[in-house]
């Protein structure tokens, strides 16, 4: 049996063939199986194994040399796995960006994973608005001309993003953190609405706008939040439906987004 270090992603279905076919042991299988959980781990795996995904399976050969990568170096595949856990990166690009670091001064790499570093542990929520912030207090909520009557509640920091592009709103904001989604199971408890609503109880707050998609989801929690808010005797309004009907924030072009929030129309429950 020809064994060779390599990094491979199987599925679940082909590991079944590989046990009844080849006979691999149950505790080879683990292995696999942990594999296939996690497509960029390595294992060893017998040479026959390839045979059968490829006649068995009639998996073509050039989907094999994808899923097939092997290494020299140890270090290599590490830096490989870590850039292909990331979205949208393969493991063909992941191996394309390490060796151009590789190709760049050492001190480019070494300042890039300082970058990374320094982000994820000085990185934290801001007290107030929950928005990612170096301090306690967020860029926003720090300062003194925003306009602290108007507040925007969005699901996540992407969403605050692309409204903050626009250009178009001066007030804060909060960030849910989510939406409620009884079948995802978050409910009210697992969002920051909690934070929210003391917000808006110390008084300065007259207006609230629900800049959240208008999914199902999306109109369940706008009518939650409405019900927990409009007792307060502040403002509930909704952005107009320039976004289309289920679409992301984040993907609403700014014209579009910013017109939105310009015409933002009280929300009636
Ligand atoms: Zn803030």
């Amino acid at each position: 049996m020809i064994t060779f270090y390599s990094a491979f992603c199987i599925l679940h279905s082909e590991l079944r063939i590989l046990h009844s076919e080849l006979r691999i042991p149950h505790s080879e299988l683990r292995i696999l199986h942990s594999a296939f959980r996690t497509p960029n781990s390595a294992f060893h795996i017998p040479n026959s194994a390839f045979r059968i995904l490829h006649s068995e399976l009639r998996i073509p050969n050039s989907e094999l040399r994808i899923r097939i990568m092997t290494f020299s170096s140890k270090l290599i595949e590490k830096a490989v796995e870590a850039f292909a856990g990331l979205p949208g990166i393969g493991r063909k690009s992941a191996l394309r960006l390490v060796l151009h670091l590789l190709k760049q001064e050492k001190q480019v790499t070494v300042q890039f994973a300082q970058a990374l570093v320094a982000m994820r542990e000085g990185i934290r929520d801001c007290r107030v608005c929950h928005n990612l912030s170096d301090d306690e207090l967020c860029r926003f909520c720090a300062d003194q001309r925003r306009d602290k009557s108007i507040v925007c509640v969005v699901e996540n920091v992407r969403d605050l993003m692309a409204i903050e592009d626009t250009g178009q709103f001066h007030g804060l904001y909060h960030v849910l953190g989510g939406i409620i989604s009884p079948m995802d199971g978050i409910g009210p408890a697992e969002l920051n609405i909690d934070a929210l609503m003391q917000r808006l109880e110390a008084g300065e707050i007259k207006e609230v706008i629900m800049a959240i998609s208008p999914t199902i989801e999306g109109e369940t929690t706008i009518y939650y939040l409405s019900k927990k808010i409009q007792p307060l005797g502040v403002q509930v309004s909704a952005i107009a439906r320039g976004v289309s009907f289920g679409g992301d924030l984040e993907y609403a072009d700014e014209l579009t987004l910013g017109r939105s929030i310009a015409a933002r129309i009280p929300y009636r429950s």
